[in-house]
């Protein structure tokens, strides 16, 4: 069996509103700073199935996955 795709993400600064849920979701990956804009770490990997929740729980529909 093939292991799963893993993806990177991306945040539209523009959309996003600082609520914080990626940042509760994976702390590791993601931080709100303090001009209340998140950043995501390029170099973190999500399965796809996570990268898809993760775009779900974004409330402004910042958070993509990167092509
Ligand atoms: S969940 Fe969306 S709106 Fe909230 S901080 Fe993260 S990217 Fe921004």
């Amino acid at each position: 069996m093939n292991a799963p795709e893993r993806v990177t993400m991306e945040i539209d600064q523009t959309l996003c509103i600082g609520a914080g849920r990626c940042e509760q979701l994976d702390p590791d990956a993601f931080t709100v700073g303090d001009d209340g804009v998140a950043t995501v770490d390029p170099t973190a990997t999500f399965t796809l199935e996570r990268a898809n929740e993760l775009c779900t729980r974004c409330p402004s529909g910042a958070i993509g996955i990167s092509p």
